[in-house]
């Protein structure tokens, strides 16, 4: 068992920097020539074998650039470990292999789009609509067609309301973020990570407002929390 999870753990990894090759050409999808490689992103030389794996290099290399010598930023190091980790979590919730798969995908979507509205405050249509569809077509394989699409609506109608309301404090990536939530973890899954994300979103936004970290007029991205929310709902508590 501990092996199955060790495996899964380094497929995760594996998944992993695959998933920041796509973190980093994403912004500049339209200018970039690299494509969908690992390359440093220092000096542009193309990695390849182990230095795609970055966490490997840190543990075993310096955690330099084989080129450059420049360290390698921390963050492709954090996907790689999340993606493992979080792998091994829905290895283990997941109740039967299809199960498993649709947690996989779900976290799997999860990781860049955190990423990606951290630093560039978008959640990319690329990656939430083929989750809508991902998640839709998953959960009707397990017979729970219904909630997901009760979920995705709701979800996405819910936050759509909000962001009409507060005239563009939520962006329509937010409204898709919600609907693929939905779309994967079902009616009452959806709302109970909606619930922790709202919550979750406030608690920080106080703390960012009383440390002055953030000003009233500031733009904070929604989409951490409602992830945060989702990976919580879909890995650690049981709603059902
Ligand atoms: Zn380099």
């Amino acid at each position: 068992m501990i092996w199955m999870k060790l495996g899964v753990f380094c497929l995760g990894v594996l998944l992993g920097s695959l998933l920041n090759n796509f973190i980093s050409w994403w912004p500049q999808r339209e200018t970039s020539s690299a494509g969908l490689r690992a390359v440093c992103p220092h000096c542009g030389h193309p990695w390849q074998g182990l230095e795609t794996i970055t966490l490997w290099g840190r543990l075993f290399a310096e955690g330099r650039c084989h080129y450059c010598g420049d360290h390698v930023p921390l963050r492709y190091i954090l996907v790689e470990l999340a993606a493992g980790i979080l792998l091994v979590l829905a290895y283990s919730r997941g109740q039967g292999m299809l199960d498993v798969i649709r947690l996989s995908i779900f976290v799997l979507l999860l990781i860049p789009l955190m990423f990606i509205d951290l630093k560039h405050h978008r959640l990319p249509n690329i990656l939430t609509l083929p989750g809508i569809a991902l998640g839709l077509l998953l959960s009707a394989g397990l017979g729970q067609i219904k909630s997901a699409v009760l979920g995705a609506l709701t979800g996405g109608g819910i936050l759509f309301i909000v962001a009409v309301v507060t005239r563009g404090g939520l962006g329509m990536g937010d409204v898709k973020l919600q609907a693929m939530v939905g779309a994967f973890l079902g009616l009452r899954g959806m709302l109970v990570s909606l619930t922790i994300g709202v919550i979750l979103g406030g608690i920080i936004g106080l703390i960012l407002l009383a440390l002055r970290l953030k000003g009233r007029k500031d733009m904070v991205p929604y989409g951490p929390f409602l992830i945060t929310g989702a990976l919580i709902v879909s890995l650690v508590i049981q709603t059902g």
